[in-house]
């Protein structure tokens, strides 16, 4: 199709918009096939981000092709248009959910439908000819693809504001309402477009922002604020007839070209996504419900003729005066039953095996994303959002992903030995356990030989971190598998990084795990000791933890109970982490030591105290940092 052109370069799906005469104005067939290459991108380990830009100086996208709409909407044809707008709000909808970077480049106008492809991504590059705007009230529509949400979002009442008078915003205020995330100048955008397509690095973008200018917007807040905190559109336009200052009149002045029904009705949209449900999904039903009625009910086609058809700009909107009846916003925000709005699945398709301590809020954070989450385990375990699977290989099969969170490498291996035949090729296995390096190696070998991508990628940062999703993966293997774990780890983490080829995570995770085994003994001792000297435990946690003694395992994962963020030590040492994990993964790093002859003394004693409390004192199903007791009772002895 000339009016776009979908490629792979380097590492990088790129989408260029080219109908610049049209201001790059985006048709069906164009979301159409955007969302066809986006599909067929998303598990593609070939494709490491994607980058959408245009052609032309004076527009990213300027909006919707409207002159069709029109030409179907007054032959009595509403069924074109709501399928045009269903199918953008679906793409709309996988952009924001994406699973891979996706970077815009918004040069110039960048308004309306152009907003619904620019701004949902997770990289919104602007520069100083960025022009970005919510104008469909001018034609008799509402703030739609996704913008709503956006709106919903901005601070304070700038949301109404940007909505009901279709201002402008420059990069800066584009930043501080929420449509944007990077200021870099449009002279570095081409250089950095290739730098992305050769290495995929979206910490390039973030390295080349630089905060503009704070924009007009900012300092009119306390004016936006004091006007447009009403509960109805006739509460605004009553505040705003009662001031005469240059603020009032601008705004009076813009509100006035407007449909007062659309203004009425961005309004309640806005009011009813505030709060605590705000989804994109709940955004978009409500916009749908408007845009699907505003032919025949709202004055879309009344404003398309007197913007672009006969172009008098006098378009005779219904409740010329503005007062609009609250039955009137109900009637065009009803829900619409059979003919809602349908979004396709934005997700992958991941298969969960061992939903344990670790496994189970993992795999419940990947379900929250939207991706289709399938568990095993064999205790009969579940997670939030996670479809039980009958066996491993059930829930290993036709999957784009499968993940594993098992005990050890001994687990690890039977597991792999039923999975790996029943995935399908060119899927990646993705083993999140702790376990010896040699199983890695050996996992991700009959992964290779049986066509899959393979990754060993144990964490750091415990149930905590899990639940949060703000682990640490350590990964090894080829860059392709890293590729299509990434978007993964993000989801579950907030740093990953590729340590080498296959077993190099697991050794990063056996040194890592072997200075936490050390250091919650050296805390727990030192706990111990105080206690002895009569030294109050929140006292001794007020000084180390700001002191140099400071240590993940006092100031994040305190062994005293009631002292520092709450911890297994506030639940009776209920795991957490097991000390019988710990004890696993001290024995790995020593067993790693022997194997290449390195002197461990503080490792090989942190084996051994653990040892002892797991087979010959009461530390088996106990948390780790369970030896504060254990040391609280003894003596020198
Ligand atoms: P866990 O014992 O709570 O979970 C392991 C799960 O695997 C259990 O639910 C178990 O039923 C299941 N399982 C065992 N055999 C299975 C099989 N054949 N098929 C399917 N499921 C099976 O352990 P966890 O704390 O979740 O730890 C999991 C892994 O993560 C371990 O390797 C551990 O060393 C590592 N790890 C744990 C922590 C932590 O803080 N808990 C932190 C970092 C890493």
């Amino acid at each position: 199709m000339s009016d776009i052109s979908i490629r792979i370069t380097g590492c990088a799906g790129r989408i260029s918009l080219q109908r610049p005469q049209a201001l790059n104005a985006m048709t069906d067939d164009m979301c159409l096939a955007i969302e066809d290459a986006m599909d067929a991108w998303r598990t593609d380990p070939a494709v490491a981000l994607v980058m959408i830009d245009a052609e032309g100086e004076r527009a990213f996208c300027s909006g919707g092709d409207i002159a069709k709409l029109y030409d179907t909407g007054t032959k009595g044809d509403y069924s074109y248009g709501q399928t045009f707008w269903a199918d953008e709000y679906r793409l709309n909808h996988k952009i924001f959910n994406y699973p891979k970077p996706v970077v815009s480049f918004m040069q110039g106008f960048t308004m309306g439908g152009g907003v619904g492809i620019g701004c949902h991504g997770s990289h919104r590059v602007v520069g100083d000819s960025s022009q970005i705007a919510m104008p469909e009230c001018g034609i008799g529509l509402i703030p739609d693809v996704g913008g709503s949400l956006m709106l919903a979002l901005a601070p304070g009442r700038l949301g109404e504001y940007l909505g009901t008078t279709a201002a402008r915003m420059n990069a800066s205020d584009a930043i501080f309402a929420g449509f944007a995330d990077l200021y870099i100048p449009e002279a570095q955008w081409p250089h950095l477009v290739a730098q992305l397509e050769a290495t995929g690095d979206t910490d390039l973008l973030v390295q080349a922002g630089t905060a503009p200018a704070p924009g007009p917007l900012q300092a009119a807040m306390p004016d936006i604020d004091r006007h447009f905190h009403g509960e109805a559109l006739g509460d605004i336009l009553t505040t705003l007839k009662a001031e005469d200052s240059d603020f009032a009149c601008d705004t009076l002045k813009r509100m006035n070209q407007n449909s007062p029904l659309s203004m009425a009705c961005t309004i309640e949209v806005l009011h009813r996504l505030r709060g605590p449900s705000l989804t994109m999904e709940k955004a978009l039903d409500l916009e749908y419900r408007f845009t699907s009625r505003s032919m025949e009910h709202g004055d879309f086609l009344e404003g398309i003729r007197a913007a672009i058809i006969d172009k008098d700009r006098s378009p005779k909107w219904q409740f010329p005066d503005a007062k609009v009846p609250a039955a009137a916003v109900s009637k065009m925000l009803m829900p619409l039953g059979k003919m809602a709005l349908k979004l396709g699945e934005t997700g992958m398709k991941i298969g969960f095996i061992g939903l344990g301590n670790m496994g189970a809020p993992m795999a419940a954070n990947l379900a929250k994303a939207g991706h289709t989450v399938t568990g095993f385990d064999v205790a009969g375990t579940t997670a939030e959002g996670v479809t039980n699977a009958a066996s491993a290989a059930e829930a290993a099969s036709a999957q784009d992903i499968v993940i594993t969170m098992l005990p050890n490498g001994a687990i690890l291996r039977t597991v792999a030995a039923e999975v790996i035949p029943a995935m399908r090729a060119g899927a990646t296995l993705i083993d999140c356990s702790t376990v010896d390096v040699e199983s890695a190696r050996a996992v991700a070998s009959d992964a290779e030989a049986a066509g899959l991508l393979s990754v060993d990628a144990p964490v750091s940062g415990g149930i905590g971190g899990a639940s949060a999703g703000t682990l640490t993966f350590m990964a090894g293997g080829s860059d392709a598998g890293f590729a299509a774990a990434r978007p993964l780890f993000d989801i579950m983490g907030q740093k990953a990084v590729h340590c080498g080829d296959a077993g190099a995570g697991q050794a990063a995770k056996i040194c890592n795990n072997m200075i936490l085994g050390a250091t919650m003994i050296a805390t727990c001792e030192a706990f111990a000791l105080a206690d002895k000297l009569g030294l109050d435990r929140q006292k001794m946690f007020d000084v180390v933890s700001t002191s140099s003694g400071y240590s993940w395992t006092m100031n994040a994962y305190c062994p005293a109970p009631g002292v520092g963020p709450a911890s297994p030590a506030d639940n009776g040492y209920v795991p957490g982490f097991a000390a019988e994990l710990m004890l696993k993964d001290l024995g790995l790093s020593q067993q790693a030591a022997e194997a290449v002859d390195a002197d461990t003394p503080m490792g090989a004693r942190a084996f051994e105290l653990y040892r002892q409390f797991v087979e010959d004192e009461d530390g088996k199903g106990m948390d780790f940092s369970a030896m504060l007791p254990r040391f609280s009772k003894r003596g020198r002895g």
